[in-house]
């Protein structure tokens, strides 16, 4: 039987925003975040951050109540439900952390509707401080990806998805749907028969722009969660999926209105490069 794999971003995607910006922006860090972004990756950043927040006295109910304030569209929650009761697997792969997507997702009760979250780990330590851990630990060993920040290569987890769902003996079509420039990196992973549902004018779109043929799979643009929500209902429900409807090309590469800078395939696939330490993905908060 057929069906299909959904993953989502978090940050931009499912919500509203992006959750670590949220949490600096509510509870007052914005100077020492700005002091610190040139010196620490974001993964180290936001570890620093919740040091800095139990320094002050902030309790983990405190962040878990600033958490539960970031926006979510309806749209967004009734294509979530009507995914996961279609029978699809719906997963998270996210670069925020996993106590403040399980603390919104919770909130807002979608927490059951995804099979597997899969982010930077998070616990609380012995004095009740939250620490956010990297998911690649990149100072033992880099995941040679010049796309992705050193703490998460997407490409690379997309990679293990579909070698699971694969092992399953089960033919199942990937989707994935997200907004950022390492949302392309799994893009890369996603072939024939799969689909990619980028949000439109937010970088991975100009980075589809500048390659498209990249990318095998269909791609289905949105920018807004209606669109979102509808896009979904086209590509999970095979039988009402008449491909000639969609804004796509037929060529399957390129949205409709891109203005394509370079689309010969040598600008291309990054070759496996040393990844730099950089401070941050720049395409996370924007
Ligand atoms: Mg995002
Ligand atoms: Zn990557």
């Amino acid at each position: 039987m057929e069906g299909a794999v959904v993953v989502f971003d978090f940050d931009d995607t499912i919500i509203d925003g992006d959750s670590d910006k949220w949490v600096v922006d509510e509870l007052d860090l914005n100077h020492l975040f700005a002091q610190l972004l040139p010196t620490l990756p974001l993964n180290f950043l936001m570890d620093r951050m919740m040091m800095e927040l139990h320094v002050r006295g902030k309790t983990i109910e405190e962040i878990a109540d600033c958490l539960k304030q970031v926006p979510i569209d309806p749209s967004i929650v009734s294509a979530i439900k009507s995914a996961h009761a279609s029978g699809c697997d719906l997963r998270i792969l996210s670069d925020a952390n996993m106590f403040f997507i399980e603390t919104i997702l919770k909130h807002h009760g979608l927490l059951n509707y995804f099979h597997e979250i899969i982010s930077n780990p998070s616990s609380v330590d012995g004095e009740g401080k939250l620490r956010i851990l990297p998911y690649h630990d990149f100072t033992s060993s880099s995941h040679s990806c010049d796309i992705c920040p050193p703490n998460m290569c997407k490409g690379l987890v997309m990679e293990r998805i579909r070698a699971s769902v694969s092992a399953e003996g089960i033919k199942k079509k990937l989707i994935y749907v997200g907004d950022g420039t390492p949302d392309f990196c799994a893009g890369l992973k996603l072939e024939e028969g799969d689909y990619l549902i980028p949000r439109k004018n937010f970088p991975i779109w100009e980075v589809i722009c500048t390659k498209p043929m990249l990318i095998k799979a269909k791609i289905y643009e949105w920018s807004n969660w209606e669109e979102l929500a509808s896009v979904l209902i086209k590509t999970t429900t095979k039988t009402s999926f008449i491909e000639d409807k969609c804004s796509t090309r037929p060529d399957n590469l390129v949205p409709l209105d891109c203005k394509i800078q370079d689309s010969s395939m040598s600008a291309a696939h990054p070759n496996a490069l040393r990844v730099p330490h950089q401070p941050r993905n720049s395409s996370k908060f924007i």
